[in-house]
């Protein structure tokens, strides 16, 4: 459906047309057939964003042989009402948090920029280190944030940290890692373009694409159980069990618990 170098200013009919064939393919509710673990890169915000709503997916793929590496742009030091803690505290309490949920999912690798929590715009300069680290990791396929959440239903404003996320992600991914004229200094430094061939938007308000986790989600709920500050006395699992058996229920085949994203094979 997509061409190549989609067009910049897509026309109303293809604009239309394209829609029209997302909802189709939400409700086919077929799940891209995958050419086989590769490498992953799961791009996110904050630690503890990506086990809420992709994890059960990172937990299959890591079991099915994806080598995953975990990107978190901020270091999360902004999540405590705990009027003793500091910054470089939480900081740290989050890191080794994401290190436990990463090594319950079989994540290989987990990499922190280090951006301060609840401060992140999507720069040329957070650009062009995001394409550094597409360019060394080279991954085949991306998850991360859907950057047109902007609140969902009357009760959640999405965090401009996950916006920013998805945007400088997405903005990394195309054009800038791909093109070898783009950001010559990387060049230099020996970091060949790269072309990521898939993306999945997690957390998207219009997913066409279900990922069935039913066998990894005692998985998700341990990776999310291991951020302990962020849970405090919450169990998450009545909540993330309901959205996961919803999730499922919407795109029929893909078992009884599913994550679901808005997906792009990029030509
Ligand atoms: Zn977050």
């Amino acid at each position: 459906m997509s061409e190549s170098h989609q067009s910049e200013t897509p026309s109303q009919p293809s604009a239309a047309v394209d829609a029209e064939s997302f909802e189709t393919a939400a409700e086919a509710a077929a799940a891209p057939e995958r050419a086989g673990p590769g490498r992953v890169a799961v791009i996110f915000a904050h630690p503890d964003d990506a086990e809420f709503i992709c994890s059960g997916t990172v937990a299959r793929w890591a079991a099915e042989g994806a080598q995953v590496t975990y990107v978190l742009l901020t270091n999360g030091d902004k999540g405590s009402d705990d009027p003793t803690m500091t910054h470089e505290r939480l900081a740290a309490i989050r890191m080794a948090e994401q290190r436990a949920a990463c090594a319950v999912l079989g994540v290989a690798e987990v990499l922190f920029l280090g951006h301060p929590d609840a401060m992140l715009v999507n720069t040329l300069d957070l650009r062009r280190e995001l394409v550094r680290v597409i360019r060394t990791i080279r991954p085949d396929t991306v998850i991360c944030q859907d950057p047109t959440v902007r609140y969902v239903g009357q009760s959640y404003l999405n965090h401009p940290d996950h916006r920013a996320a998805g945007e400088v992600t997405l903005d990394a991914i195309y054009p800038a890692a791909r093109d070898r004229m783009t950001f010559p200094e990387l060049l230099a430094e020996g970091l060949e373009p790269h072309k990521v061939a898939e993306v999945y938007l997690a957390g998207s308000e219009s997913p066409d694409t279900a990922i069935d986790i039913t066998d990894y989600f005692e998985t998700k709920l341990a990776a999310l159980r291991a951020h302990r500050s962020q849970m405090g006395e919450w169990d998450p699992d009545a909540e993330v069990r309901g959205w996961a058996r919803e999730t499922a229920a919407r795109f029929p085949g893909s078992g009884e618990y599913a994550e679901s994203y808005k997906y792009f094979k990029l030509d």
